[in-house]
């Protein structure tokens, strides 16, 4: 069933755990301003995460500002708890992304084909938005990395390939991170990529498929998007319908053997909001209570082991913003629970 092994033959060592638990204090490359005096859950947010878009456009970009301000008016966290990413550069993109890709993408070349594909006309306010986020996802890592736990307000544009952007994804900024991290460590660093949107994360497991230092981990709804699935590490396809129960007994099933098994020194964790009940584009039944006890338990189950983890908001989609925008700042409630409870 599965491509990779994912049983580590290389014993933890010490060292793996400092740095895996981030107790080294090393510099973060891609913060603009980085405020080592606050204790709080780090959240990692960008004002141009946002950009305009036709009028009546099915994509609720007007999430991305309300769910820090959610945050912000419900006192979930200060504004002292804010690290602001850099924009990811061309190199950092390179990474995952074509050259060819990245130029057309950058300077507004990609044909009108193409632009349908991934649901947005061109612009030079999505090209930064996506910029901002990507560098936000791989800001969020470093963060964990030191902190053992960081949430981006964005992220988790998993449909995105190489070569081209696909279903509102047009960089995959979990894969940038991933590559980024794993890449960069003298360690040899590994990363599980934990999909809980309700769409298969079919661009990272495509990026990711010899790979074997990343491991890509998806529950999704077998007949949503893309039609068309990849294979990752460990797919699982679940039914329309599914409520919380049922749901939350799937990710039990999974995750705390592929934690002791692959043993990851960094877990990403996508919480897409779209198995939700009410999202106009997800096929499951999940409640706010259900989507909180979830990410609770994907983020106790990785802290406790003393694996570092960085969330991205994901998928979610309804008209009404606020509500929405409430919605995707579970997360970050469940986050500061377990950063709490914790004694982070
Ligand atoms: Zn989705």
């Amino acid at each position: 069933m599965y491509i990779k092994q994912i049983f580590s033959k290389r014993p933890r060592t010490k060292l793996d755990q400092l740095v895996g638990a981030a107790i080294t204090f090393c510099r973060c490359f891609h913060a603009e301003q980085i405020r080592p005096e606050d204790n709080g859950l780090p959240i990692v947010h960008h004002s141009k995460y946002v950009c305009e878009l036709p009028a009546n456009h099915r994509f609720p970009m007007g999430k991305f500002p309300r769910v820090l301000h959610f945050l912000l008016k419900d006192q979930v966290i200060t504004d002292k708890q804010v690290w602001v990413p850099e924009i990811a550069s061309q190199h950092l993109l390179s990474g995952v992304h074509t050259d060819e890709y990245l130029d057309n993408f950058i300077n507004g070349k990609i044909n009108e084909q193409e632009q349908r594909r991934t649901g947005f006309p061109w612009s030079e306010g999505i090209v930064r938005r996506c910029r901002y986020e990507t560098g936000g996802t791989v800001l969020a890592a470093e963060i964990a990395l030191q902190r053992g736990l960081a949430c981006s307000t964005a992220g988790g544009t998993h449909h995105a390939f190489p070569s081209y952007g696909s279903g509102f994804c047009l960089l995959n900024d979990l894969a940038v991170a991933a590559k980024y991290l794993t890449g960069k460590s003298p360690l040899k660093r590994k990363v599980l990529i934990v999909d809980l949107d309700v769409h298969q994360g079919d661009g990272t497991a495509f990026i990711f498929k010899e790979e074997s230092c990343v491991f890509t981990f998806s529950v999704h709804c077998g007949k949503n998007f893309p039609l068309r699935k990849q294979q990752s590490d460990l797919d699982v396809s679940v039914e329309d319908g599914m409520e919380d129960k049922e749901y939350l007994s799937t990710v039990e099933a999974h995750l705390p053997w592929l934690l002791d098994t692959f043993r990851p020194d960094l877990v990403l964790y996508d919480a897409g909001v779209d198995p939700h009940w009410e999202d106009e584009l997800g096929r499951l039944r999940l409640t706010d209570q259900g989507l909180y006890q979830r990410d609770l338990y994907v983020m106790k189950s990785v802290v406790t082991r003393g694996v570092p983890v960085a969330t991205v908001i994901g998928g979610g989609y309804s008209r009404d913003i606020d509500k929405l925008a409430i919605r995707h700042s579970i997360v970050h409630r469940a986050a500061t629970q377990v950063w709490r409870e914790c004694g982070m």
